[in-house]
């Protein structure tokens, strides 16, 4: 029977493959040995988890929203059941006391016994339950909280497959980049989220916040994934795989026109020239912003180096990466900003304190961790300078909120400086120091921060989380993450005008900047540089080649002054371009 979910959509395009859930049983399971004065606390931990798992579940039941598909009930009563079944809420504590291993392997020996069992079974109905006991025996892990994903193997032809979970971390997605899936679908996440922000490095359609995606689709099933329209279907009927795939291929062809202005110069019809640079996330991701007629790398996520492994990358490892993006540019100015831990990307190492912050978002992240952490700090910006030989380098700080830090940053790059000087170690001496202009503080004050910048990029990811108090990871509250909301381009407008004024260059590289239906808006708050996925590169480019600033910017006070988001609306639906 079909079924269409709505979700967010993330990354343009129709993919149509095979579904591929992942679960925390595919990912490797921690064994270790405990003692017999352990088993009883194994035991109980096991026996919290179990209960843990079971109100989880009877809470899902009893909040079914009325326009769910009727099929999300049973497939919850049928998780509540398994789960009551001795085989996986007692027999996992018999395998702890005989083999004195921790719960998770325990609950992983069980699992894969009653898998085995279940693959005999030649009824088809029963033989497919097999996917409830895997997600099942999910929700324990997760709820033992024991999985380690890194050593997790695609599916050989994960290029026809899509990728499944409830949600995928930052580190997660990392590890899928590897994998070359032709869509994705998650439960959770919102539009701006890390996730999402990986999800279309990764250049596939992909639909976010679907909520029973899991419960709903089976192993193999065919899904049509809509990253436009944020829609996925589940076994549609082949009039519906007919439609698609004709979408699918006027897509392709649009696509394919679109590369004939890749070499083309970025500039408005009335000639102002437009730098559209490239986000990156590994040094891998050079080819795609070359492919895509990126002239520099506006914004390269560092952090991403650190996150999914034990320990952290020295200086030899961070200027090698450095070096490789520096070279594989070719020259052209590359931005890299220095590590934006914290937040919903926290590493591996990070201590329980970090884990457990009451307010992440508000807490110990992006500079402000660098410079609790000195060493970490010194360590990337000696391998920064290092690498600034290779290429035209640029520094970018994330999460400024005062010139106190400011300041201290420049302390930090200059005493990196002075202890490479000492060493006899090259770097180059004229690298710039920039900053991110995403916390409204940051903003509203950039005045005073000019004078020790050498460039800003707005972050409006970040900016229009904390201006509009909106956890842009969170769905619940997606619709309210609104870019058009006046506090928001007020505040864009602000760090522009303010940054013209001082001849200090400014640049976006927030999702905004990607998003080509919000191109001609920031061309009329007096935008001229954009950083963005290369996926979104010529598609932004073709909409600044059709923009005439003459028409555009007298239109900017109106927009800032706008009382609410949908005059903003309105104002740029009667544009014609
Ligand atoms: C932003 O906040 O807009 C930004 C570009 O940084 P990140 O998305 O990595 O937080
Ligand atoms: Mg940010």
């Amino acid at each position: 029977m079909t079924i269409t979910l709505h979700g967010i959509g993330i990354g343009g395009g129709i993919a149509i493959g095979r579904a591929h859930l992942v679960s925390h049983t595919d990912l490797e399971v921690a064994h270790y040995e405990i003692t017999q004065a352990e088993v009883a606390g194994e035991i109980a931990r096991f026996d919290q988890a179990v209960r843990a798992t079971r109100k989880e579940l009877e809470q899902l039941w009893g909040s079914i929203p009325e326009n769910a598909p009727t099929e999300l009930g049973a497939f919850l009563s049928l998780h509540v059941m398994l789960l009551n079944d001795h085989t996986i809420s007692r027999e996992p504590r018999d395998i702890i006391v005989e083999r004195r291993c921790n719960a998770e392997w325990a609950l992983k020996l069980q699992q894969d016994r009653l898998l085995e069992q279940f693959d005999v079974i030649e009824e088809e109905y029963l033989r497919e339950r097999r996917n409830d006991v895997i997600q099942v025996v999910d929700r324990l892990f997760k709820a033992l909280d024991g999985h380690d994903g890194e050593h997790y193997v695609p599916p050989e032809d994960s290029k026809e497959r899509v990728l499944i979970a409830h949600d995928l971390s930052p580190a997660d997605m990392a590890l899928f980049k590897g994998a070359d899936f032709a869509a994705f679908l998650t439960d959770v996440g919102g539009p701006t989220s890390h996730t999402a922000i990986l999800a279309r490095s990764l250049d596939i359609p992909s639909v976010l916040a679907l909520h029973h995606a899991r419960q709903l689709i089976r192993e193999d099933e065919t899904i049509i994934v809509d990253g436009t329209a944020g829609v996925a279907i589940i076994d549609p009927s082949e009039t519906i795989l007919a439609e698609y795939r004709k979408r699918q291929t006027g897509l392709a062809a649009e696509r394919k026109k679109l590369q004939s202005i890749k070499r083309t110069a970025a500039a408005t019809r009335d000639g102002v020239a437009i730098e559209l640079h490239a986000n990156i996330e590994t040094p891998g991701d050079v080819a795609q912003a070359l492919g895509n007629g990126a002239t520099g790398v506006g914004l390269y996520r560092s952090e991403f180096l650190f996150l999914g492994r034990d320990d952290l990358p020295d200086e030899e490892e961070q200027y090698r990466a450095y070096r490789s993006v520096l070279e594989g540019m070719k020259g052209a100015p590359v931005t890299i900003r220095t590590v934006d831990l914290g937040r919903d990307k926290m590493p591996k190492w990070a201590d329980e304190e970090a884990v457990s912050a009451p307010n992440p978002a508000l807490g110990l992240t992006g500079v402000r961790l660098c410079l609790a952490e000195p060493q970490l700090f010194r360590t990337q910006l000696r391998a920064l300078l290092r690498a600034g030989r290779h290429g035209k380098l640029k520094l970018l700080v994330p999460m400024l909120a005062s010139l106190a830090e400011v300041k201290q940053v420049r302390l930090h790059v200059e005493q990196a400086r002075e202890e490479l000087r000492e060493d006899g170690i090259e770097f180059a001496d004229d690298v710039e120091v920039g900053g991110m202009i995403e916390v409204p503080g940051a903003a509203l004050t950039v005045s005073h921060l000019l004078g020790k910048l050498d460039f800003v990029s707005i972050g409006t990811n970040d900016l229009i989380q904390y201006t509009l108090a909106v956890d842009r990871g969170d769905d619940a509250v997606s619709h309210l993450y609104d870019p058009f909301h006046p506090a928001v381009l007020h505040l864009i407008g602000h760090v522009i005008r303010t940054a013209d004024r001082a001849g200090v260059p400014v640049s976006v590289c927030g999702e905004m900047a990607g998003d080509a239906r919000m191109t001609r808006l920031l061309l009329a708050l007096g935008l001229r540089r954009f950083s963005m996925h290369p996926a979104q590169l010529l598609n932004v480019k073709q909409i600044v080649l059709k923009s005439d600033l003459s028409k555009l910017a007298p239109l900017a006070r109106e927009i800032e002054q706008a009382p609410d988001a949908d005059r903003v609306r309105e104002i740029l639906a009667s544009l014609d371009g």
